[in-house]
């Protein structure tokens, strides 16, 4: 999201952008996310993937290329780079030039394997995006295992975020809100499956918290509560303990399908992707704002809901357009490189020039 958003303004302002996609396709994460509709939309954000990947295909000024990775170089006051020869133009292909590199290389999900929750271990344990897979494929919610629907379903709050024993302090800032709706659009699909939230806080869940909660108390059980080691029960069902804190006891059941809300952390390879640049970690780990003719945006530099990426990444453009000095068309002074809305762009539909990839 952040880096389409960065490439559509781009273009929109006459730069020639190249586009380094790393998959074989565009959108990210936010393209498997499911749509968490109810009996209306509930504003997940996943279908403005849709908004950014038109407007960038109805900007010529943009190439894509996909499967691929570029070596970048700094050159004087600007950059050369080459596409990784396995998926670019081809040997002997001439290095190219750019004049800035605006880095939106994302997040890595956090791997539950580090925690002992049963991922890996038992079937009808799944991670978010796991879920999210399931739920974009069959339009419902089957176990792994058996492929019946689910009784009981658990989820997970803060794996992999808020826990200073592997040194993960943050706070993830989507996986509250993106488990609710999960949550409740598993329930609207199968009013019969209940659905226990064990949870710290909840953060980040609108900017009307309290009667979004109020609506979620009414539909699902939360519990305030970190549950500890996953344990295998009867028919794939997999045993989950607590500590109650108002009855200040233990307590276990089971669940047909346990759900990990994973969150975000810094991709293994952000150093390799940052260092030729000169653009320096934070003390997380994410990257840093802004270098030299070095502009990052987006959950690269901290974890951020996809409406906080665009609105991120809007911010980044402006300051890499001002950073390069462009000044807008002598023809019309109020052109806005950055108009409120990104994809109502107003150039010509045509589709981007492609190089590598499929
Ligand atoms: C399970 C789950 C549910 C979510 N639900 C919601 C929700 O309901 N609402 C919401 O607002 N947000 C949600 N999010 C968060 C959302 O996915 C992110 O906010 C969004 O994806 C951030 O976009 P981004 O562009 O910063 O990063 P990404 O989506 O991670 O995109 C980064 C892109 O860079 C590419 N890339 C990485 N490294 C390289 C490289 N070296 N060279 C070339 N390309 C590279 C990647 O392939 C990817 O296409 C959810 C996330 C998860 C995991
Ligand atoms: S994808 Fe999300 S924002 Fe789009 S219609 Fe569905 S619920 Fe609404
Ligand atoms: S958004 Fe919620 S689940 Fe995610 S890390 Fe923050 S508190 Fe935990």
């Amino acid at each position: 999201m952040a880096g389409l958003t960065a490439a559509a303004v781009f273009a929109r302002c006459g730069l020639a952008v190249s586009l380094v996609e790393r998959a074989a396709r565009l959108g990210g994460h936010a393209a498997r996310l499911s749509c968490k509709a109810t009996s209306g939309c509930v504003h997940c954000g996943a279908c403005l993937l849709e908004a950014a990947l038109q407007a960038v295909r109805a900007m010529p000024q943009v190439t894509v290329h996909l499967s691929a990775s570029a070596r970048i170089r700094r050159r004087g006051g600007a950059f050369s780079f080459e596409l990784d020869p396995a998926c670019g133009p081809g040997p002997g292909a001439p290095a190219k030039e750019a004049a800035a590199v605006f880095v939106a290389t994302g997040f890595s999900a956090f791997s539950p394997a580090e925690r002992p929750l049963g991922w890996g271990v038992f079937a009808n344990v799944l991670t978010n995006l796991e879920l999210e897979d399931r739920l974009r494929a069959e339009g419902r919610l089957t176990r792994p295992s058996d492929g019946r629907v689910p009784g009981r379903v658990a989820f997970i709050q803060c794996v992999g975020s808020r826990n200073a024993q592997i040194g993960h302090l943050w706070c993830s800032a989507f996986c509250c809100a993106a488990a609710l709706r999960a949550a409740r659009k598993i329930r609207h699909l199968h009013p019969e499956t209940e659905i226990t939230v064990f949870y710290i806080d909840l953060q980040s869940v609108g900017r009307a918290p309290d009667a979004f909660l109020e609506e979620c108390r009414r539909g699902l059980r939360l519990i305030r509560a970190v549950p500890g080691e996953a344990l295998g029960a009867a028919d794939g069902g997999i045993r989950l303990t607590w500590f109650d804190d108002a009855g200040r006891m233990s307590r276990e059941e089971a669940f047909d399908l346990v759900v990990l809300s994973a969150g975000m952390q810094p991709p293994a390879d952000l150093e390799e992707t940052l260092a030729p640049l000169g653009l320096p970690r934070d003390s997380f780990g994410f990257a840093a704002e802004e270098g030299d003719r070095v502009f990052a945006a987006g959950s690269v530099r901290r974890p951020m809901t996809i409406a906080e990426a665009i609105a991120d990444s809007r911010r980044a453009a402006r300051r890499l357009l001002a950073a390069l000095g462009w000044e807008g068309p002598r023809a019309d002074p109020a052109f806005d490189p950055v108009p409120k809305a990104a994809a109502a762009s107003g150039a010509q539909p045509a589709p981007p020039r492609r190089e590598g990839g499929r």
